[in-house]
C-alpha cells in the first residue's frame, strides 16, 4: 500500500523518537546519525531511508554496529513486520532503482535540488507577518496556473521563504502525484546552465528539461542580478512557463523593484502576477515557532521556562534562523553540559550569550538603518535612497542620512553615493536640519528614539 507524504513523515517520527529513547545514554549517536534521517519510501518489504551524507550510510547499514541494530528492532516494533532498510544519500536519489521503475528516464539536470520533506505547511507557523503568504501558497498548490503566476515572494533572509517554497513544493506533490514539480535554487541554475555550456551534458537540452516540468519554484532569485547569459535564458523558461498556464513561484531577498541588475523586461513579468513580503515575526509569533522547534526536536515544552523562552524570542527577533540557532544551542547545551530535564532562563541566559557577544560585535551598517527608516515610515528601500522629493519621502531620507552620521560616522561623500548620488553639501544640509529639529521638534526626537532602538535590538 503506498504511503502518504504525511503519513510517511508521522511513521518516522514515530520510529526516531524511540530510536532517540533507545539512545538516552549515546545521544550523540543519534544527532551524528538519525536526526537528519527521513523517510524516503515504504514499497512492499523495503523501507528506503534518507540520510544526511555517504558516512552516514556506512555507519546505519553495518548490520554488526548499534545502529542498525536498533533502528531495525525499532521498525520492526512500530511496523509490525520485518523490513529490509535500505539508505541513500541525497546524491544518489535519482539513481536508486525503486525510483526508476516509476521515472524510466533519470534527471539529467537538477539531480540534486529535490525536495526537503521536513519542510511542510504544518510546521510553518503562520502570523500577522507571513498570513498572506501562506495564503497564497496554499492557493497556488492546490490551483496552479490560474491564479497568481507568478508569485513571488520576498523577505529579509531567515524568514521562511525556503520553507514555504518547500511546503508549497510538498503540498502540490502530494495533491497531484502524477504531475512533476522542480525547485531550484537560482545559485544551482547558474551553475548547471554554466556546466551545460560548457558541453557537460552535450546531448541534453536545458530548455527542453523545463518543459517536463508542471510546478516550478525558484529559490533566491535575486542571484540572477549581473548574470546576463542565465538572465536571458531564465527569461525565456519564464516565458515558457506562463504562457503555458504552469505555475511559477520565486523567491527574493528584496522587492522586484529594489532587483538591481536585473533587466526590466524580466522585473516587469515579476510584477505580473502577485508579490507578497513577509515581515519579522512578532514575539507572539517567535514563541509559537519556538514551541514547534522544541516538539519536533522531541523534547517536552514543559521543561523549557516560559521566562527563557520570552527571552530567545525577544533576544533572537529579527531572524528565525537565528533563533532556531539560539534553541539548538540551549538544547545541546543542557544536554552535554548540564544533564538537567529543567531549563530554566539563568542556563538560557548562559548558554547564547557567546552568541549574543557575537551578534553585538556584528557591526550596523547603512543598510540596517535604511531598512529600519523604511519600515518605521512604511516605504521601501529605494524610496528612500531615490531621487524622490515628495515631503514624506525626503524626511524619511533625512533621518536616515542623519542616523548614518550619528551612529556610523559615515563620510558625508558616501552618503550621498548611498542616497542617490547626491552631492556632499545636500548631505551635510540635511543631517544639520535634523539635529536643529531634534531640540525642539518632540514628532522628531519620538521618530528617532524609536528608530535606534529597533537597530538596538
Ligand atoms: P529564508 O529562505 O527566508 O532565508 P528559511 O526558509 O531558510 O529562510 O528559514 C530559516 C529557518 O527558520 C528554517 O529552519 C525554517 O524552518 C525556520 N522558519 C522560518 N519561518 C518559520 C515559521 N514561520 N515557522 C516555522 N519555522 C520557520
Ligand atoms: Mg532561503
Amino acid at each position: 500500500m503506498a504511503t502518504s507524504l504525511v503519513q510517511q513523515k508521522q511513521i518516522w517520527d514515530h520510529i526516531l523518537e524511540k530510536v532517540r529513547n533507545a539512545l538516552a545514554n549515546d545521544i550523540h549517536l543519534y544527532q551524528s546519525f538519525f536526526e537528519d534521517t527521513s523517510l524516503y519510501n515504504i514499497e512492499n518489504d523495503l523501507m528506503t531511508i534518507l540520510v544526511s551524507s555517504p558516512v552516514c550510510k556506512q555507519f546505519l547499514q553495518a548490520e554488526d554496529q548499534k545502529g542498525y541494530k536498533i533502528l531495525s528492532s525499532v521498525v520492526k516494533e512500530v511496523m509490525e513486520s520485518d523490513y529490509r532498510l535500505k539508505f541513500i544519500t541525497k546524491d544518489e536519489i535519482y539513481s536508486d532503482d525503486t525510483k526508476e521503475k516509476k521515472e524510466p528516464k533519470k534527471n539529467v539536470f537538477f539531480a540534486n535540488s529535490i525536495l526537503n520533506p521536513k519542510y511542510t505547511f504544518d510546521n510553518f507557523v503562520s502570523g500577522e507577518c507571513n498570513k498572506e503568504a501562506i495564503q497564497a501558497s496554499l492557493l497556488i498548490a492546490t490551483n496552479p496556473g490560474v491564479s497568481y503566476n507568478p508569485l513571488f515572494i520576498y523577505s529579509k533572509p531567515g524568514l521562511g521563504k525556503t520553507h514555504l517554497l518547500h511546503a508549497l513544493g510538498n503540498y502540490y506533490k502530494e495533491k497531484y502525484p502524477n504531475k512533476k514539480v522542480q525547485y531550484i535554487s537560482t545559485d544551482n541554475f547558474v551553475n548547471e546552465f554554466v556546466n551545460y555550456l560548457n558541453g557537460n551534458q552535450a546531448n541534453e537540452n536545458f530548455k527542453e528539461f523545463f518543459e517536463t516540468i508542471d510546478l516550478l519554484l525558484v529559490d533566491d532569485i535575486q542571484m540572477l542580478q549581473n548574470k546576463k547569459a542565465t538572465c536571458d535564458l531564465f527569461f525565456t523558461i519564464f516565458n515558457q512557463f506562463v504562457n503555458s498556464g504552469r505555475q511559477i513561484v520565486l523567491t527574493s531577498d528584496r522587492a522586484p523593484s529594489d532587483l538591481q541588475g536585473l533587466e526590466e523586461r524580466l522585473v516587469s513579468r515579476f510584477n505580473m502576477g502577485l508579490s507578497l513580503s513577509m515581515g519579522v515575526p512578532s514575539t507572539e509569533t517567535m514563541m509559537r515557532i519556538l514551541e514547534k522547534k522544541i516538539i519536533s526536536n522531541q523534547l517536552n515544552i514543559r521543561n523549557f521556562d516560559s521566562e527563557g523562552l520570552l527571552y530567545l524570542a525577544q533576544n533572537f527577533s529579527k531572524n528565525v534562523r537565528e533563533l532556531e540557532g539560539a534553541l539548538n544551542r540551549v538544547i545541546f547545551y543542557t544536554i552535554n553540559f548540564k544533564h538537567m530535564s529543567r531549563i530554566d532562563l539563568e542556563t538560557i541566559k548562559e548558554s547564547v550569550s557567546p552568541m549574543l557577544r557575537q551578534k553585538g560585535d556584528s557591526s550596523l551598517t547603512e543598510e540596517d538603518i535604511i531598512d529600519e527608516v523604511a519600515a518605521y515610515y512604511n516605504m521601501t528601500d529605494s524610496q528612500i535612497t531615490s531621487k524622490v522629493r515628495t515631503s514624506q519621502i525626503a524626511l524619511a531620507r533625512r533621518i536616515a542620512m542623519y542616523l548614518c552620521r550619528d551612529l556610523l560616522s559615515t563620510p558625508y561623500l558616501k552618503i550621498g553615493k548611498i542616497f542617490g548620488g547626491r552631492d556632499h553639501s545636500t548631505v551635510i544640509t540635511a543631517v544639520l536640519k535634523v539635529e536643529t529639529e531634534l531640540k525642539t521638534d518632540s514628532q522628531m526626537q519620538a521618530a528617532i528614539s524609536a528608530i535606534k532602538k529597533r537597530l538596538k535590538k
